[in-house]
């Protein structure tokens, strides 16, 4: 029997603003623990919320991109459990009425564009952190996350293999980080994703019985978690088992997934309206003021890169992948306005040592400025492509300017005639034995003397110059 997998994600990212959800701690990260609290985010009683503006704007933004309907009235809701790191034992939540439903994004896929539909966004607040003493037989807690708004991002079961996951999960850590209302950090969870799946005979329309995946913390183990736990499902069935529909926890160590409890039901949280809410009114002001900040996203922007650029579309989709990957390349294009070569600069040696030493764009010690000075050196032919490669490791490590270096290093190309014939002729002469085999027909040779001539140089003679002259001297020699 032939089964098909039926994937849907929920994703949850931590909204940017400057303040809590429903009270005014800062949201800064890497203060000292439980200082950024009051007693609203702590669930003192007789402390009351208030609505975070930005997060609601935030919120609606995400809608627009996503497609969404924005609901003009939505409800908080209490989702009500006990864990030590929620002090009000409920955590402010939405439930029947979210902001955003009946959405949908286009990911790229392997396969093409898929349309991947998005059942509601809804707003909500992070819970603290507990950490634990592996030496100690003790944990702490720490509240400053404790109220930190978050979105809620729920797909429809519309994905079929953990590749389609990856790439929608892709899209949406895109449009955010475009928007600019998320850092998108998978490691330290602010952007994290509850994966869900179950397996189904192909061609059937029911739903199979879906298990619940955590922790994961990157595009990779979501995949990698995913496609495990497909291979559980239908190892069980084949074997005459029967799934439970249950929480699993990827461990990343075996890239298995452990049981971590049953799936609890919606009706064990007891939701309800939220007494110290309001229900929440979107105008369509706000909606509009929204849709005309939207900025243009990824996809509109590898469009306009292949369009006005003519750069590949795989390269305009590489560099469109990140919002500020994309501006370094339009940068260093305003100022050395040869698309092509800026972007084969970038695809190959910037994204080398980007990703070799792990430095976000913005830090990078290559600056666009700088690329372009590199490489309106070597248009000039001051330096080669090769010397340039050279030259943009040494402005990487040590963050000087091309021209310094080249200037320092003495790497200025020669392209002086009488130089190079001069340092041919002695060349020709040290190796009488090549000039003869080559003037007897042995051509090859002549990549011998132009690889001599380059370490005469120690590579910075012109290339092009060097096989012209070359070849004429070596001419001359037959007569
Ligand atoms: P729960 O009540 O368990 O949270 P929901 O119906 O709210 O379940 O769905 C949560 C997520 O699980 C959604 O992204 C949805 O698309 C996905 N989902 C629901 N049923 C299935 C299923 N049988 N297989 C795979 N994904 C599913
Ligand atoms: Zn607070
Ligand atoms: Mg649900």
């Amino acid at each position: 029997m032939e089964f098909e997998s039926v994937i849907g994600l929920e994703v949850h990212a931590q909204l940017l603003t400057e303040t809590k959800a429903f009270c005014s701690c800062t949201t800064k990260f890497g203060s000292a623990p439980n200082s950024n609290t009051c007693p609203i985010c702590l669930g003192m009683p007789g402390s009351l919320p208030v609505l975070n503006k930005r997060a609601l704007e935030f919120t609606v933004l995400m809608a627009i991109a996503c497609n969404c309907e924005i609901n003009e009235i939505s409800r908080f809701a209490r989702k009500n459990y006990y864990y030590p790191d929620l002090p009000k034992n409920y955590q402010i939540s939405q439930y029947e009425l979210p902001v955003a439903e009946h959405g949908w994004v286009d990911v790229d896929t392997s396969t093409g564009f898929k349309r991947i539909g998005i059942t509601r966004i809804h707003m909500e607040e992070d819970a603290g952190k507990l950490i634990h003493d592996d030496r100690k037989p003790v944990s702490y807690v720490d509240l400053n996350r404790t109220g930190v708004p978050l979105i809620e991002i729920v797909s429809e079961p519309d994905m079929r293999s953990p590749e389609d996951a990856a790439a929608y999960l892709k899209s949406l850590h895109s449009i955010l980080v475009y928007l600019g209302i998320c850092d998108g950090n998978m490691e330290e969870g602010s952007f994290r994703c509850d994966a869900n799946v179950s397996i189904r005979p192909k061609g059937q329309t029911y739903l199979g019985t879906k298990t619940e995946l955590k922790n994961m913390n990157s595009f990779k183990n979501v995949q990698k978690g995913l496609q495990h736990e497909i291979e559980r499902h239908e190892n069980t069935l084949l074997g005459g088992g029967n799934l439970i529909q249950e929480t699993r926890l990827f461990d990343p160590a075996s890239g298995t997934t452990i049981s971590m409890r049953s799936k609890e039901q919606a009706h064990d949280y007891r939701y309800f309206p939220d007494p110290d809410l309001l229900p929440l009114r979107v105008d369509l002001e706000l909606i509009e003021r929204m849709r005309k900040s939207l900025p243009e996203l990824a996809c509109q922007k590898k469009e306009r890169f292949v369009r006005d650029f003519g750069i590949p579309e795989y390269d305009a989709g590489v560099l469109t992948a990140e919002r500020s990957l994309a501006e370094y390349f339009e940068k260093a294009v305003e100022i050395f306005p040869n698309p092509k070569s800026v972007s084969n600069w970038m695809m190959t040696e910037f994204m080398r040592f980007l990703k070799a030493s792990g430095t976000a764009i913005v830090s990078a010690p290559v600056q666009p400025s700088d690329l372009a000075g590199l490489l309106s050196m070597m248009e000039r032919g001051a330096i080669s492509g090769k010397i340039g490669k050279v030259v943009f490791e040494e402005m990487w490590k040590t963050g000087k300017d091309s021209n310094q270096i080249v200037e320092e290093r003495g790497l200025v190309q020669v392209s002086d005639v009488t130089e190079i014939t001069d340092m041919i002729r002695k060349i020709l002469l040290d190796n009488p034995g090549e000039v003869t085999r080559y003037l007897n027909g042995k051509t090859q040779l002549i990549a011998f003397f132009v690889g001599q001539t380059m370490k005469a140089t120690r590579g910075r003679a012109n290339p092009q110059i060097v096989n012209e002259i070359l070849t004429d001297e070596l001419e001359k020699l037959r007569n």
